[in-house]
């Protein structure tokens, strides 16, 4: 079985090696090639493009792409690409998403950006933090990342409850869905965490409406991806205080520009989309096990469906 690394440079000193240990423990014969010469001998694809205009259409012979992203919108803008595709879902990409989604939920809940902000002579006693276990942190995508985060966060004491595209009655929290589903977590949460993939149906959920919806001054954390946001009733509803603060770790341009208002915005913390990363190691044993499922005849985890963009 030949399988083409098709990634950065980069990467292949510390994935060549975590991905053969993988294959020899799972004792598959593998070819692990970077030569493109061959495109018809190529079986699988092991993908995170280093560029956007690969011709995936030479691959004529490839039974599945493992992508080394979570999220697939930015493969799926590629016509050429009609193989199969999974999306990467790694328990070291999953810690970091937890870790920072609680980093961020805690920076909210205790105002940390007023201090962050305060005037350096200024000495208030007029506010002390509620405790978590009465609050809401409402996740808008329960999928792997959102569903995982929630538990973590739930710990902590927070209430926790979700929003899904169907329903979800086995979920350890309280799941809706729907647009009554969205009302209903809007009208709940304290905090909103997005965990959203970028869909034609997720574009601006968080939209002038929606956001009136809201509790007043509630929370944002965005770490789904920017095209969720109407980004011009977000910062209205920023300056009319109906949303009191936020974390941005996703926006429609990245890197986001110098003179972007959510830059200067004294309400708004800007992270340049490090919310959660790939872990080799972790993800060379989701990447080898997924390509012995398909080798075995079974269905690879977590692959994209082509209608829903997700
Ligand atoms: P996932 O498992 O596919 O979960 C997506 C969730 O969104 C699911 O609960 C899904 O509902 C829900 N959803 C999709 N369309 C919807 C709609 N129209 N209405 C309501 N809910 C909808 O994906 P994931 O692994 O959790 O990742 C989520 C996203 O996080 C990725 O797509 C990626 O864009 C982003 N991400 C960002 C970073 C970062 O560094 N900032 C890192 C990794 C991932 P169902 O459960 O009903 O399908």
């Amino acid at each position: 079985m030949k399988i083409l690394f098709s990634a950065r440079d980069a990467l292949w000193p510390e994935y060549k090696p975590a991905l053969e240990a993988e294959f020899a423990r799972l004792n598959l014969s593998v070819e692990l090639t970077r030569d493109t010469s061959d495109p018809g001998s190529i079986d699988y694809i092991i993908y995170a493009p280093a560029r956007d205009d690969d011709d995936l259409s030479v691959y004529k012979n490839v039974r599945l792409i493992q992508s080394l992203w979570a999220g697939p919108d930015k493969l799926l803008k590629n016509p050429t690409l009609t193989q199969p595709l999974a999306r990467m879902v790694e328990p070291g990409m999953t810690q970091t998403m937890t870790e920072f989604v609680l980093g961020q939920v805690l920076y909210h809940h205790l105002h940390t950006q007023d201090f962050v902000t305060m005037p350096k002579d200024d000495w208030r006693w007029d506010w002390g933090p509620p405790l978590a276990n009465t609050r809401t942190v409402g996740f808008l995508g329960a999928g792997a990342l959102g569903t995982a985060c929630a538990a973590v966060v739930h710990q902590v004491g927070f209430i926790t409850i979700g929003w899904s595209r169907g329903p979800k009655p086995d979920a350890p929290m309280q799941v809706f869905h729907g647009a009554e589903g969205l009302k209903s977590v809007l009208e709940q949460s304290d905090i909103l965490v997005l965990l959203l993939p970028n869909t034609t149906a997720t574009e601006n959920v968080l939209n002038a409406e929606t956001l009136a919806l809201a509790k007043p001054g509630v929370a944002i954390v965005n770490a789904g991806r920017g095209e969720a946001i109407d980004d011009a009733a977000l910062l209205a509803a920023l300056d009319s205080g109906q949303v009191r603060s936020a974390t941005l770790d996703v926006f429609r341009q990245e890197p986001l520009p110098a003179n972007d208002p959510y830059r200067s915005h004294p309400r708004v913390l800007v992270t340049p989309h490090v919310a959660a990363e790939t872990q080799a190691a972790t993800a060379c044993v989701f990447a080898a096990e997924n390509i012995a499922r398909d080798a075995r005849g079974e269905t690879p985890l977590h692959l994209v469906d082509r209608s829903l963009n997700y």
